[in-house]
């Protein structure tokens, strides 16, 4: 553990060790703080651009009286420690533009907590995300469609959901559309959307969710994932039935999308007749343009500063159709691929190998 000789020596007011953390995390574009208590202390990593890094820790009893002041502001139970827990530090008490999201969960060294920091708060344009031309092209023609199924795949924190709520803001631009969403939970506010969230503990699930969504008269329904069958079939019928529908799939390629889709939906005619269009993406850091990737203090001597994506996408054509009926899917060859992507980044000289690497293994 990294103990701070400076944190020892400051204010050890909790409460003002709890604002300086969050302030300064916030700053330096951290989307999670990471918190873990030892007996010694609370050891401390902030997530930047997908990254976890190291920082100075909290020495006890600064650190544990830290912790209890965050589950204090989140309304958890202070002093349960031996069990996970869930809750939201509001906007206004964190001094933060938006609401911070806090995990505890029990570990055998101590707890560990999680705070998630909410950023930027609204949509970013379709435009601006950084999408290659053809996948950009592909995913506007898809939404300018009246019906179909846009599924978007990536593992978690792979900007998915970004080019979801991208597309809603510019469906929402042209009016007309009544564009409704599910999310698990709803973390940018999309102007000129209905945003919905799932509650599970009350039984609200996805699949609960869309059901009576679709009572709603929504041409364009968002679902921020499909993680089951029922869910699976509720999107396809939905596509097939006047709506246009996009959603969230985990699978590791475009073709492995295909292929789940096949198996959580029972009728692989509607599965070929519903889907449009399916996006595989990661986000890549990008390297400091001031150091060239050789670490300087204007990206915090990690070499990069920002990220941006790599795609591939499948586009279906009619042609296609039979084939993924019938469960053959040798034909569906992305071009480029997610690997020609990142090799073209690479060229460019907008990221590194060893980021390649870490997005995608070797
Ligand atoms: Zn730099």
């Amino acid at each position: 553990m990294r103990l701070s000789t400076d944190s020892i020596h400051a204010d050890p007011d909790a409460p003002v060790a709890v604002q300086e953390l969050l302030t300064a995390a916030h700053a330096a574009h951290a989307s999670d703080i990471h918190l873990q208590a030892t007996t010694r202390g609370v050891d401390h990593q902030w997530r930047v651009d997908g990254v976890l890094h190291p920082r100075p820790g909290f020495p006890n009893p600064l650190g544990e009286r830290m912790i209890g002041r965050l589950k204090y502001l989140a309304r958890l139970r202070t002093f349960q420690d031996s069990l996970p827990q869930e809750g939201r530090i509001a906007a206004s008490e964190a001094g933060l533009p938006e609401d911070v999201r806090v995990s505890t969960y029990p570990t055998v060294s101590g707890e560990k907590v999680v705070l998630r920091l909410f950023r930027g708060g609204s949509a970013v344009a379709l435009g601006d995300l950084g999408l290659p031309a053809s996948t950009l092209a592909a995913l506007r023609t898809a939404i300018a469609q009246p019906t179909g199924l846009i599924l978007l795949t990536g593992p978690a924190g792979s900007g998915k959901s970004t080019t979801g709520h991208a597309a809603l803001l510019e469906l929402a631009a042209e009016a007309g559309r009544h564009l409704v969403s599910v999310e698990d939970p709803v973390e940018i506010l999309v102007p000129g959307v209905m945003q919905t969230e799932v509650n599970e503990a009350r039984g609200l699930t996805f699949a609960n969710a869309v059901r009576h969504l679709l009572r709603q008269d929504p041409q364009v329904l968002l679902i921020g994932e499909i993680r089951d069958e029922e869910t699976a079939n509720l999107a396809v019928r939905a596509a097939l039935t006047g709506h246009l529908v996009l959603s969230t799939l985990h699978a590791g390629s475009c073709r492995g999308v295909l292929e789940r889709l096949r198996l959580l939906v029972s009728d692989p005619f509607a599965v070929a007749a519903s889907l449009s269009l399916v996006i595989n993406q990661r986000l890549m850091r990008r390297v400091c343009t001031h150091c060239g990737g050789n670490r300087c203090d204007r990206c915090a001597q990690t070499g990069f500063s920002g990220r941006f994506p790599i795609c591939e996408h499948l586009a279906l054509t009619d042609a296609q159709r039979p084939a993924l009926r019938a469960g053959t899917f040798d034909a569906f060859q992305p071009a480029p691929t997610l690997a020609e992507s990142a090799t073209a980044a690479v060229a460019a000289g907008i990221t590194l190998p060893s980021e390649v690497r870490r997005i995608l293994g070797t």
